[in-house]
């Protein structure tokens, strides 16, 4: 996990502690003179006192026990009808904390962790789409079967990574057949996994670059840093971009080959062809080496049969 991030989700874990503990004492101060509560909550403080009591003169508890969880009940219910929580947490397993006792984060902390990441990857632009749960497999299509398959092929390719075979994914095929439902499946899952992922469309790759060139020397590596480093980059519907000149080839070039011990993800609308004219030899050469798999994906498009 990246230390950050974690740190920027305990601190908005903490955050939601201290208002859900504000809210609930706020709640609580409205009903203290309320009948109902008041005689709920005496039941539950008398009966604690008689095991204070029983427990000093070494008596059996047991009945007063199971008799104050059934009152503790009855005082939740109480308070619950007079709109207060039963108890100041947002989070009852870890009390707010981010941890367990066991020192593992909790499931509020993982899932605050997952969103923050997926926001600063770029990746939330996208349609939320998991391997677990890929409602694509449900829309009908000439693709459907071929979709399904590359699902697979792209959950293996998540669960092995970052020893995969190959480093390299280029997807090539026509707008809407799936292939960004693909690109988002796999980031959503490695962002799960831990590792640090950016995703960004080749047109705003190619801002990045230009902003990058226009940029005094001191400042500009924040533009690219965490594309060079990132564990996965993708770059979606390579080719809609405009090629500056002096700028997209050579900063694209750049990136790819900073990245060769890395993995990169592609799609595009382009043909291998179309892109050796485009991109020429040398960025070509890079997106379609032995390191690289190429998958062409067919089909309908799926936005209108959505
Ligand atoms: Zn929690």
């Amino acid at each position: 996990m990246n230390i950050s991030i974690l740190k920027k989700a305990k601190n908005i874990i903490q955050e939601r502690g201290r208002d859900s503990v504000e809210k609930y004492t706020y709640e609580m101060s409205k009903i203290t003179s309320n009948s109902k509560y008041i005689a709920a909550d005496s039941a539950v403080r008398s009966n604690t006192l008689a095991i204070s009591k029983a427990l000093s003169k070494s008596e059996d508890t047991r009945t007063l026990e199971a008799e104050n969880a059934k009152l503790i009940t009855k005082l939740a219910e109480v308070k619950l009808s007079l709109g207060v929580p039963a108890n100041c947490y947002s989070c009852v397993a870890c009390e707010d904390k981010g941890t367990l006792a066991n020192g593992t984060n909790c499931a509020c902390l993982t899932k605050v962790y997952y969103e923050l990441s997926r926001q600063i990857s770029g990746i939330a632009e996208l349609p939320q789409f998991t391997f677990e749960n890929n409602s694509i497999s449900n829309i009908e299509c000439v693709q459907k079967e071929s979709l399904g398959m590359l699902y697979n092929s792209m959950q293996n390719y998540s669960e092995k990574f970052p020893n995969t075979s190959v480093k390299n994914i280029l997807l090539t095929g026509q707008v809407g057949v799936g292939k960004s439902c693909l690109l988002s499946a796999t980031a959503n899952d490695l962002i799960l996994r831990g590792f640090s992922v950016q995703y960004l469309t080749a047109f705003s790759l190619n801002n990045l670059f230009l902003k990058y060139h226009t940029s005094d020397a001191k400042i500009r590596h924040q533009y690219l840093d965490s594309l060079l480093t990132c564990d996965l980059l993708i770059i979606d519907d390579l080719g809609t971009e405009p090629i500056l000149k002096n700028i997209t080839l050579e900063y694209l070039h750049c990136v790819l080959d900073e990245r060769v011990r890395k993995h990169t993800m592609i799609s595009t609308n382009l043909s291998i062809n179309e892109i050796l004219i485009r991109y020429r030899e040398r960025i070509a050469s890079r997106l379609t080496n032995k390191y690289t798999k190429i998958i062409q994906l067919n089909g309908t498009d799926l936005r209108i049969k959505k």
